[in-house]
């Protein structure tokens, strides 16, 4: 089995719901994404996938949609009030954790028709959370 593995950084802010502690309240993170793609043969080129087919679809999506702006959940009352002062969101169906926006990541990546094995999220430099379909 080949893997390649291609790193993505961005900047994000986001708080959680339903939960007490520091991640309740406004915060940002310098995120760092890690897209595994696998498989059991290489193209003509002798590539699983071209590096440069990953940015370009991932991060086109992930600049446009992520990068600089706050991630929050659908129910969160501050999003009327952030939208008002003209500051960009993004809204998801769930908690905005590490969890979530992987799964939310590694979706989009699959739609894009990139044969994605496993999205990591470095929270910070000493946390990840991580998806995939299968263990
Ligand atoms: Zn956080």
């Amino acid at each position: 089995m080949h893997s390649v593995t291609k790193t993505i950084d961005f900047c994000y802010g986001h708080r959680l719901l339903n939960y007490e502690g520091q991640c309740k309240y406004l915060h940002g993170h310098n995120g760092i994404l890690e897209i595994d793609v696998e498989s059991t043969l290489l193209d003509d080129k002798g590539m699983v996938i071209d590096f440069t087919v990953i940015k370009q679809t991932v991060k086109t999506w992930i600049d446009s949609e992520l990068d600089h702006r706050m991630i929050l959940a659908k129910e969160d009352p501050l999003i009327p009030i952030l939208k008002d002062a003209g500051q960009p969101i993004y809204i998801m169906d769930d908690n905005p954790t590490a969890e979530n926006i992987a799964r939310l990541v590694y979706e989009q990546v699959k739609s894009k028709g990139i044969e994605v094995k496993k999205i990591r999220l470095w929270e910070t430099p000493t946390s990840y959370a991580s998806y995939s379909e299968s263990s």
